[in-house]
């Protein structure tokens, strides 16, 4: 594989430090083919990422079994006249050849370019865009919303205008991967066959090669690559990172739960590996404490919610199933004590003009049934089937009158209003997908009867696409952009509908 190779010792005080594969490497292929990230960014820097894999699909990503150094830098121009920041960095075999490097130092709201480097090979670089200070006014925040990116299931043609858009960062909600298995068809829950827009190698996901797999194969896609090169994100993860509707070591099969916290360890080394996060965020005993808070200024706090890792089983059998008492279960939990009242905390400090909450399933108790008139069904995987901790949230933004959900996971778009009994206390956005579910039209079948027996919900659609969000201290505008097909490449971008909150005031309103 290394058609040369120089093993440095140590230094000889550490000769227990492994020997680092470096200078006159030559590699077969290019190593850098995930191009390169940038995430989690604070007023003074970011972190970057990049994961060597000559071979994307084969074991290791055809990288021996070695450590390895790479250099890496940061200017503040394009051209890389002006370096701010530089280092080394060991690319290891333990967390699958990747780097995530802390820059810091750096000057606040003001965008920064990166690259990496081994010898004789350069990656592409990259750009990302420090926050402005916390004790700032700031006029404006931009930033996407995006997620659900089953690769089978349509071109990542939303990413690729994703990377044209003028945005502080991005925050993605998860379902970054699907762990289904590849082929050119594959079986949905009801036995249904889905066909295969293009397709990914491999079986169902367990171990955690085959999860490295999976993200090299999605990573290696030139529309993602963009949007990661484009802009900062703040990654959090949904169900398919693990497995199908998964809750805190609970699969949808419910296998016992020693078993599935094997699976569950293993995919989230592999999600920490793939995405540009703090080492904060590496996983301990198998865990990964995710949530965390991010402040823009004066302007806005985004509080990065993780709804799967402390939650409690879903009611009532799951899936899309009648409501039963169940939901009203009042040990039930979502966010788990701690950062409930982390949460709690957050919302009651009420330190920045907007509040909001940057998760991944609706919050809106919505009635899916739109079908026959049998009664109420819920989807079982929502914050709707755990009444007592969505009734005590939703107590804890009232009053506040500047709480702003985004929320993933659905593949349709929504608007909507929360609230507390009779009062509403915050507005949700839903981000459709970029891919999964393929093209879709504007309206799914059966949605007039869903917003006939749902009054709460103010916006739907069921296009692919992203969220834009414009932020001002008197108004939260979002944006849904939609794409028109995913189904081929080259489907062209359209700004379906504005919806607007007013500070100070819970309602919304199409512009
Ligand atoms: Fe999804
Ligand atoms: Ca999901």
């Amino acid at each position: 594989m290394l058609t040369r190779r120089h093993f440095i010792a140590g230094a000889a005080a550490t000769f227990a430090a492994p020997a680092i594969i470096r200078a006159q490497t030559v590699f077969r292929a290019y190593p850098f083919s995930l191009g390169v990230a940038s995430g989690d960014p604070s007023p003074d820097g970011f972190v970057i990422w990049t994961r060597l894999a000559p071979q994307p699909l084969e074991q290791h990503g055809g990288m021996a079994m070695a450590p390895m150094e790479v250099s890496w830098e940061v200017a503040d121009d394009e051209a890389f006249r002006n370096r701010v920041a530089q280092g080394q960095a060991v690319a290891r075999p333990e967390l699958g050849h990747s780097i995530h490097v802390e820059v810091a130092g750096l000057q606040p709201d003001r965008p920064y370019w990166y690259r990496f480097q081994v010898p004789g090979e350069r990656s592409i670089h990259g750009r990302a865009r420090t926050l402005p200070l916390a004790a700032s006014s700031p006029e404006r925040l931009s930033f996407g919303v995006c997620g659900c990116q089953s690769y089978p299931d349509g071109y990542y043609t939303a990413h690729r205008h994703l990377a044209e858009e003028e945005l502080a960062f991005v925050y993605h909600y998860g379902d970054y991967i699907y762990e289904y298995r590849g082929g050119p068809t594959r079986r949905g829950r009801a036995g249904e066959l889905i066909v295969a827009v293009r397709e990914v190698a491999g079986d169902t996901l367990y171990s955690l090669d085959d999860y490295r797999r999976r993200y090299a194969q999605y990573k290696a896609d030139p529309d993602l690559q963009r949007a990661h090169a484009t802009h900062a994100f703040f990654h959090s993860f949904d169900d398919h990172e693990i497995a199908d509707n998964w809750t805190q070591d609970t699969d949808w099969d419910e296998i016992p739960p020693e078993i599935f916290r094997l699976r569950r360890a293993a995919a989230l080394q592999a999600w920490y590996e793939h995405m540009p996060v703090r080492r904060a965020l590496m996983p301990r005993n198998g865990e990964v404490r995710m949530h965390r808070a991010v402040r823009v200024g004066n302007l806005a706090e985004i509080d990065i919610l993780d709804t799967r890792q402390y939650r409690s089983n879903q009611p009532c059998r799951d899936g899309f199933t009648p409501v039963c008492q169940e939901i009203e279960a009042a040990n039930a939990t979502i966010l788990g004590a701690e950062q409930e009242a982390w949460l709690a905390r957050n919302l009651q400090r009420n330190q920045a003009r907007w509040n909001c909450l940057a998760q991944q399933i609706m919050m809106m108790s919505i009635d899916r049934n739109n079908w026959d008139d049998s009664g109420r069904v819920l989807n079982m995987d929502t914050w709707a089937a755990y009444e007592t901790p969505r009734r005590r949230l939703l107590a804890r933004m009232a009053g506040l009158n500047n709480v702003v959900v985004l929320t993933g996971d659905e593949h349709q778009n929504f608007a909507g209003l929360l609230h507390d009994r009779d009062r509403a206390v915050a507005v949700e956005f839903v981000a459709t997908s970029i891919s999964s579910g393929g093209d879709g039209s504007d309206r799914r079948e059966g949605s007039e009867r869903i917003l006939a027996s749902n009054p709460q919900i103010r916006f739907i659609n069921d296009q692919r696409g992203y969220l834009t969000c414009d932020v001002t201290s008197d108004e939260w505008r979002t944006n849904y952009m939609v794409v028109d097909r995913v189904s081929t490449p080259g489907g062209s971008l359209s700004k379906r509908a504005t919806l607007a909150m007013a500070h100070g005031e819970v309602a919304l309103r199409e512009v």
